[in-house]
This record gives C-alpha cells, structure tokens and sequence, in this order.
C-alpha cells in the first residue's frame, strides 16, 4: 500500500538541482559593493554554503509530506502512560497567540505589564488552591527542574537549621521515575531505593529501616508510576517527618488527583507540578514546559525570585528581596507563554469542572484495563487511577513476543505506542495512559487493536517480531540509533532520478 507515509520522501538536499530557484527577486536598482567590502573580507566564506536549490513547490511539498509523518496528540491516541498526551484545547493556543503576550518583555517596568503578572499572580492561586500548598513557584521550565528546585529549598532549610552535613540521604521508591533519583544526585544526595509492597505501595517496614537523622527527605510519587493511589503515603509523610526528614511529592501524575485531592493535605512539604501535562500544554519532543512548584511555609523563604505578588494597592508585582533565597533556575519567571495556556485551560474549565479531569482520566485507564487484562493483566491487581500498568509476560512465555513487539506492532494499527518497561520493577511493562480527553469508540480501537496483537502473537509470532511493517522505516536498531546519531546531513548531492521513488 503506497500512501504519504510509506513512500520514501527523499532529503530537500536530494531535490536540490544546481541553480534551481524558490523566488526571482526583482533586478538590484542600486549600485552592489564587493562583499568584502560590505562585511570585511576577514568575515567570507572561503566556499559558498552547501544549500539545497530548489522550487517553491518542491519546497512545500517536501515540508508538506514531512508534516505528514509527524504523529501528535492531533492526529490519534497517545497513550503514553505518565507523559499525560492529553488534548489541548484551541483556546489555548488561540490566547497564546495574542500580540498582547507575545511581545510583552521580561524587563519591561512592572506598571505596564500588569495584565500578564495578574494571570501569573492568579494561576499561582489557583495551583495553591489545587495543590493546598502556601506558596507556589512558577520558574522551574520542566518536572525535573521543578524536582531539582524542591531539593535545592529542602537543603538549604537543613543547613540553616545547621544540618546541612548531616542530612545527606535522599530516599526514592524503586518504582520511581529516572529523573527523581537523578535529581537527588545532582543536589549532591546520596541516594536509597526503597521497594515497593505485594499491593504497590511504599513498604513501610522498609522505609522504617532506611530511616534516621541523616535522611534529608523521600520523593514520593503519588499516584506512584504503578498507577496505583499510594496508600501509604501519609503514614510515610508522618514517618519521614518524626527523623526530622521532608517529603517531596512528585506531581506529574496530578491528572489523577486535579479536584479531588490536595497533596498538602496528605502531609507533603513540597510537589512539582508539570504543566504541560496536567494543564494540557502541548509537549513531547523536548519542548518548553513547565514545571511549578508549591512548598510549605517552611520552605518558602529559600525559593527563586522574583516571585509574583499582588502590592497591598492591588496591584501585581515581583518580590526579588529574599535573602535566603537558592538563586535562579531559569530566567526571570520561567516559559511565560506556557503559564498562560495552563492558566486559560484551568480559567475555561472553572474550579467545579476541574474535578472532571481527574475523575474521567481514572475512568478511562479503568475501563482500558477491564478491556484488555485478560490478555494483559494488571503487574498489580488493584483498580488504577489515571494509567494502567500491565505486562505482556505470558506473550513472552508462551510465544516469545515481548511488549517492545506489541509497541512495534501497535503502529502499524496507527497507533502511538504505550510506554514501555517503566517503571522497571514490573517485567515486559506496558504502561497506558488514555487521559480523560478520550473517547469510549477511539479506548475500544485500541483495546481491539491490543487484542488483536495478541491472537497474532499466537497464530504468527514472526509478524510481531518484525513490525512494523506499515512505517517509513522498519525496525530500527535503536542502540546504534541512540549511540550513533546523525542529525545532520553530509553527504553528497544525489539527484532525485537516481533516488528511489518508494521504499516499501
Ligand atoms: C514526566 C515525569 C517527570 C519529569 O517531568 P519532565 O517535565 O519530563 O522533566 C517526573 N516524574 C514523573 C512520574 C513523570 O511522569
């Protein structure tokens, strides 16, 4: 089947033909100085730039047809279990897009940018209101940063009680996400794994163990990458508390608890929240996000400036004069333009239908799971919150497919795979996120699509070990293609005659 995305589009560089143009500009009317004369001759090029020549056409088509491979949230289901690839809605964008925030400027005087620090003023009320916690901090740009941001105020609290030596462990459960250790070390932590119990959540006669007065904190994620509301996170918030410890909440899987619960309130000092997931900002890719955080009052004295204040005038303004403060983590007050779209997308919801959010994402991962585990059970049989957590062991076991196969051949259903073993104490993990932006028809596509898969991976394993078969490219070694990147063309002009018109 030959169709915009099996056929191979050749490289601009393979369109290009010498002396081909995109536009004619109209004959110089006034007199051309030598270039070395213009730009001083210190400054030319000794060869001119390898540049494609080509059409206007041939240009749009090619930037056409790349578009065309791009997959996104746009185009069909993501479910990308704990990235939140929910859809973000027009408005959004549509206010982002407005003359009015794009060019207001990070050092413009306070007095004629009150409109943009009113929204980030009331987007930090509203994360408080959503979070429970007293002050919140919108410059961190990722969840990592945010994580990083949290331990830097948790630090610099225990070296002005005079601790600072003392407290040098940071514990993580072992389900964690990569970034919560890796945030620990970079703060200078050592860190402990702490295991997870037989029902999923943080083992309290473990932790109990790990415990003394050199714990600086535990990052704790809730609900933890199984999926699973942690039900022992306010007795380990109380047990962390009692050796002098904090706790920090990984937020990025909020989208299960938006409206209904205040992590505050279970007893945490500190969350990250990110942005561009559960306030719908478009990501994936790397690209700007957002990752506030809230602390408690403890905290907040060691938090970046400038922070957004309202003046006892009612007007907004930043508050720079913190003397305990850990120094910047980004720029001024972080991606403003992100802010924004979270502060739209939670202003359009309004604070009743909030609670939605996070009520219907639990839905849909509960109803993808009853669809599908009999096929791929639960790594642990409990009802889910926002994502399910299911392993294709008995694929493995019976027919030696494994789910990096399944994840293959997903995509030739035209689906976005879920993610793949993580967290990594489940074995041959598929971890499903649908978010509450979908629909029952596009949840049961993919649940047939699943089971589907799996009645292939019994009658013709090889079809799943070789997928895909309906992509671009076919099965990529992705060793060589992480360790050997080649992201930029060199090599020679092929002229398109010479290049293969379809590859599949
Ligand atoms: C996405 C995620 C993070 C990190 O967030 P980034 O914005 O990618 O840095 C941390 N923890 C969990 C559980 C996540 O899903």
């Amino acid at each position: 089947m030959i169709t915009p995305q099996t056929v191979d589009v050749p490289l601009i560089f393979e369109r290009s033909v010498p002396g081909r143009q995109g536009v004619l500009p109209p004959a110089c009317d006034v007199p051309i100085l030598p270039l070395q004369d213009m730009l001083g001759a210190e400054n030319l090029r000794s060869e001119p730039p390898r540049l494609p020549e080509v059409s206007e056409l041939d240009t749009v088509r090619h930037y056409t047809r790349l578009s065309q491979r791009n997959y996104g949230i746009d185009t069909g289901f993501y479910p990308l279990g704990s990235c939140t690839m929910k859809y973000n809605p027009r408005i959004n964008e549509k206010v982002a897009a407005l003359a009015g925030f794009t060019h207001v400027h990070p050092l413009q005087p306070e007095r004629t940018a009150q409109g943009a620090l009113r929204i980030l003023f009331e987007l930090q009320e509203d994360l408080k209101a959503i979070t429970g916690f007293d002050t919140l901090c919108l410059q961190p740009v990722a969840g990592a940063q945010g994580e990083l941001l949290s331990l830097m105020t948790i630090k610099a609290y225990h070296a002005s009680q005079g601790e600072g030596e003392k407290r040098k462990v940071v514990l993580v459960p072992d389900s964690a996400h990569g970034t919560n250790p890796a945030s620990a070390a970079l703060c200078g932590y050592t860190v402990r794994s702490i295991p997870t119990d037989a029902k999923g959540n943080t083992d309290l006669n473990a932790l109990q163990e790990y415990l003394s007065d050199e714990v600086a904190a535990m990052m704790l994620t809730n609900p933890s990458t199984l999926g699973l509301f942690d039900q022992n996170a306010q007795k380990a918030c109380e047990m962390v508390h009692a050796v002098g410890g904090f706790v920090f909440c990984d937020g990025a899987n909020m989208n299960a608890l938006v409206g209904v619960v205040r992590p505050a309130e279970i007893g945490f000092d500190c969350m990250h929240l990110n942005l561009h997931k559960t306030f719908s900002t478009p990501h994936g890719g790397g690209g700007p996000g957002a990752g506030a955080i809230g602390v408690s009052e403890k905290l907040a004295p060691f938090l970046p400036t400038p922070l957004v204040i309202q003046h006892g005038d009612g007007s907004f303004g930043f508050q720079t004069n913190l003397p305990h403060s850990v120094g910047k983590v980004h720029a001024f007050y972080g991606n403003f333009l992100n802010l924004l779209r979270a502060y739209v997308y939670i202003r359009a919801y309004g604070g009743e239908n909030l609670r939605n959010i996070g009520e219907y994402a639990v839905l849909n991962a509960n109803y993808m799971l009853a669809r599908i585990r009999e096929v791929f059970p639960p790594a642990i049989d409990r009802f889910c919150m926002h994502e399910c957590i299911v392993t294709a062991q008995s694929l493995k076991t019976k027919h030696g497919v494994r789910a990096f196969d399944v994840a293959k051949r997903l995509l030739d259903y035209g689906f976005h795979p879920p993610t793949m073993y993580f967290p990594l104490i489940v074995p041959e993990c598929l971890m499903i996120e649908p978010t509450e932006s979908e629909s029952r028809q596009t949840l049961d596509m993919f649940a047939n699509a699943l089971l589907t898969i799996a009645e292939e991976a019994e009658t013709n394993p090889d079809l799943l070990k070789n997928a895909p078969h309906h992509m671009p490219v076919r099965r990529l070694d992705e060793a060589s293609a992480a360790k050997t990147l080649t992201l930029r063309w060199q090599g020679e002009v092929v002229y398109p005659s010479e290049v293969p018109a379809c590859a599949c």
